[in-house]
């Protein structure tokens, strides 16, 4: 995944510093992030924005094929308001801060807290997140903070648990039914589906897209050891079993936006 940042003006419980705002918790402290690092200028983790990431430490999931997994644990605490210094540096250049990992949802007042402060920016607000915390989605929709989620589904339903070592799965579809609601009724402007695609699980693609519905879908290469990543050709055949629209991202080729074997999509239409 990718990094994070935060900010708005506040409430009475705040300090002022060049016009942004840090809440502080009620206990007086300030609202610290686990800081898993900064991207100032990014074109690839929002597309069609220009964005800085901000990257949470820590995840509660282990996935074999993490690419970011030497943030997954350890503790380098930031106040907030050093994170939103960071993101007024880009200012000049982005229109969006995306938030990543790690898991940023899984630290739920320092995401607030940034989001607050990226929307009294008059930045977007994109969360990249696996859905194991749908408490904090839920808030940041409630309080108007999201524009972008990217949700990534990782396996089938039933291979869930397993595939993740731990008890996700009502999370995930709950975060799940969560944005596309959201996005059905135009809270959440932007809603994505993640499907990180192994050789082998071919047949997983078409359950998972089922149950996104019409929502984008992105279908991302996996990289894991001892396993030999699909090509780019190969997952076109995949998407091809879709007949529809997706977009395919790989290390070789970027993002594409793959429209499909245009006689399937004709098909599918036919049967409609
Ligand atoms: S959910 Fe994302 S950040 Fe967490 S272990 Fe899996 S790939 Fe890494």
């Amino acid at each position: 995944m990718l990094f994070l940042l935060h900010s708005e003006c506040c409430n009475s419980h705040s300090i002022r510093s060049n016009n942004l705002c840090a809440k502080i918790l009620p206990h007086g402290d300030l609202i610290k992030l686990n800081f898993g690092g900064f991207v100032p200028l990014s074109t690839v983790d929002w597309r069609g924005r220009s964005a800085c990431a901000v990257f949470f430490r820590g995840c509660p999931v282990r996935c074999t094929y993490c690419q970011n997994s030497a943030i997954l644990a350890g503790k380098d605490e930031r106040d907030c308001e050093e994170i939103v210094e960071l993101i007024s540096g880009s200012l000049l250049a982005i229109s969006g801060v995306v938030f990543s990992g790690g898991e940023p949802t899984a630290q739920k007042e320092a995401l607030l807290s940034l989001a607050r402060s990226v929307k009294t920016m008059g930045l977007a607000v994109g969360v990249h997140t696996n859905g194991v915390y749908p408490g904090t989605l839920e808030a940041l929709i409630n309080e108007r903070l999201i524009d972008h989620v990217a949700l990534d589904i990782k396996a089938r339903w039933a291979r869930y648990n397993n595939l993740l070592k731990g008890d996700y799965v009502k999370d995930v579809q709950k975060s799940l039914s969560l944005c596309k609601g959201a996005h059905e009724s135009g809270l959440l402007p932007e809603f994505e589906v993640v499907i990180t695609l192994f050789r082998g699980y071919d047949d997983e693609v078409s359950i998972i897209a089922q149950e996104a519905g019409s929502v984008d879908i992105v279908l991302q290469q996996g990289v894991a050891e001892d396993v030999r990543p699909l090509s780019e050709a190969e997952m076109k055949k995949i998407a091809d079993g879709l007949a529809r629209s997706v977009r395919i991202r790989t290390r070789e080729g970027g993002e594409i936006v793959y429209e499909g074997d245009r006689s399937r999509r004709a098909a599918r239409k036919r049967q409609r």
